[in-house]
């Protein structure tokens, strides 16, 4: 077991880290960041923050030297970083599970070789893969298998045509190319997992994307237990498959009732922000247990809550680009009943950047929708 006073290594110094440091620091450890942006997020409150890139490998010799042990917030760190690192300290997630969720095509290969519930789906390489495509995963969605998020670097593709031009217009990197499904709606699962193989699930939660990008988290999902027990129970299976240590998000689809995992985050999630308020431990705090080898916590969710997400264009009259910059008012949140406001530091706001994010908690789950959707209202 790592205790404190001991120093944890962060990669990543977005708000996924910055809960980590504050978990982290609560905890009685100290905490150093690896991030090439110097007003990152985790930066601005880490003991120390290397403002390095993640193939620097003297800040990485540095890393290795101060601290017990390492994690990562993000999952496009270089797999080659966490090798790397692996032969001087601990690393949870490890190289190889990070590489699986960091790489579309691996990611859905790695499901169907296990018989884990996915999405037709085909991976394309070259202008033959998209004309040998089957003619069933239209209409689809086209992704580039890597460094996509928040709708981005994503098509909709209505014909293998379509499909082709997007294809060249992503430069033809790899991608997947993915059935478009009708969604019922969309749920995922926050878990964590120990070295020594025990597991601790969030409750499943419900999610609501805008524009590709995570919108509203309602948690626990509306869904029946039936199928909020099966997500569980498949996530769980991905994170033994995986050997994973540390945090891991699920995200799934329910399509005509039936449950298909979406994609994999080897990081605490977006969705699962809310355990920061609703649960007796966070996602960010079993992050640190995982790491340290400490017993994972108590994942039981105490209240009802619901999460919305604050994004850049709320700083612009009118939301939109064109509207003058200003700072919303927030003390129309903090007036809110069983509301609590969570800012990044982040220093400026553009349009889809997230930015904070409010989660609103109480006993009647039907209340606590409402009250979140009229205190965005009336700060948006
Ligand atoms: P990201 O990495 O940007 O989160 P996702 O693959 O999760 O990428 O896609 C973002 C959102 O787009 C999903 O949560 C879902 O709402 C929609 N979407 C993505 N793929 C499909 C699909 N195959 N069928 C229907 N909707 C999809
Ligand atoms: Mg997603």
């Amino acid at each position: 077991m790592i205790l404190p006073p001991a120093t944890l290594g962060m990669l990543g110094g977005g708000q996924l880290g910055r809960f980590f440091v504050s978990a982290a620091h609560e905890m009685g450890y100290k905490v150093w960041v690896l991030d090439p942006d110097p007003a990152s997020p985790a930066g601005q409150l880490a003991d120390r923050h290397l403002v390095a890139g993640y193939e620097d490998y003297a800040a990485l010799d540095q890393l290795a030297a101060e601290c017990a042990a390492v994690s990562t917030e993000f999952e496009n760190v270089p797999a080659g970083t966490l090798d790397y690192l692996a032969k001087f300290i601990p690393v949870h997630p490890s190289a190889a599970a990070v590489a699986v969720c960091q790489n579309r095509i691996a990611e859905k290969t790695f499901l169907a070789d296990n018989g884990l519930p996915h999405g037709p789906f085909a991976a394309i390489h070259s202008d033959e893969d998209v004309a040998a495509a089957n003619a069933g995963l239209f209409p689809g969605v086209l992704k580039v298998a890597r460094f996509g998020y928040d709708g981005k670097g994503q098509a909709r593709v209505a014909s293998r045509e379509e499909a082709l031009a997007a294809f060249h217009k992503f430069n033809r990197e790899a991608c997947v190319l993915e059935k478009l499904l009708p969604l019922d709606y969309e749920v995922s699962v926050v878990l964590a997992r120990s070295e020594s193989g025990a597991v601790r699930a969030f409750p499943t939660a419900e999610n609501r994307h805008r524009h590709g990008i995570l919108d509203v988290t309602i948690a626990p999902a509306h869904a029946s237990a039936c199928l909020a027990d099966n997500a569980q129970h498949v996530a769980e299976q991905i994170a033994e498959k995986l050997g994973y240590i540390g945090t891991l998000g699920v995200e799934f689809f329910v399509t005509r009732g039936e449950l298909v995992v979406n994609e994999m985050a080897p990081r605490p999630h977006n969705s699962g922000h809310h355990t920061l308020d609703a649960c007796v431990i966070s996602q960010y705090e079993q992050q640190v247990r995982a790491l340290a080898g400490l017993p994972l916590g108590e994942a039981r969710q105490h209240s009802a809550a619901v999460m919305v997400n604050l994004l850049g264009e709320l700083w612009y009259e009118g939301g939109t680009h064109e509207g003058k910059y200003r700072e919303p008012d927030w003390s129309v949140l903090h007036a809110v009943p069983g509301l609590r406001l969570h800012l990044y530091g982040k220093h400026h706001a553009r349009p889809g950047r997230k930015m904070g994010h409010f989660t609103v908690i109480g006993d009647d789950p039907a209340a606590v929708l409402e009250r979140a959707l009229a205190a965005r209202a009336a700060i948006g």
